[in-house]
């Protein structure tokens, strides 16, 4: 069947910059709830739109069209006095951001007695490449659509 809207469509999708550094390899596929439920990239879903299992596809995304770019203003320190036992460069921590909102954080480095912070997502401010195969299409059951995702062995686990 051909994807629409309230489609549960399973993926593999190969994600690198421009570089052609690879930051998902793909090989562990994903389900997700296509029709604008902000599952997925809207330019990627555009280009799904009416395609079937077994099509293939490679797009290159712009910064606004995927994680945008990065805000200096996300860059911080903290005490590593304050830090949880345990943390280390590349693991998250929870804090409250510049508009007072909580946003996770990752630990870019630890220096003597500062950590060094980042809350931008790791892919912002980069040109995305998606090398995508359509595995499989199904229409979505009500309470997926109710729930905005798919369930099942690739999608979402309750
Ligand atoms: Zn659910």
């Amino acid at each position: 069947m051909k994807i629409t809207q309230n489609s549960a469509v399973t993926l593999r999708m190969k994600v690198t910059d421009s570089q052609g550094l690879v930051y998902d390899d793909g090989k562990q596929p994903v389900a997700y709830l296509h029709g604008g439920y902000d599952n997925l990239f809207p330019k990627l879903e555009a280009a799904l739109e009416g395609q079937e299992a077994g099509f293939q596809t490679t797009l290159q995304l712009a910064t606004e069209d995927t994680f945008g770019e990065r805000d200096e203003a996300l860059v911080t320190t903290m005490p590593k006095a304050d830090f949880p036992p345990g943390i280390k460069v590349g693991g998250q921590i929870q804090r409250l951001g510049p508009d007072g909102e909580p946003r996770y954080y990752f630990v870019t480095k630890i220096k003597g007695p500062t950590v060094l912070l980042d809350g931008n997502h790791p892919l912002c401010g980069k040109t995305l490449r998606f090398a995508i195969t359509v595995v499989d299409v199904r229409e979505a059951s009500a309470e997926e659509i109710a729930h905005q995702h798919v369930h099942g062995e690739h999608g979402h686990h309750h």
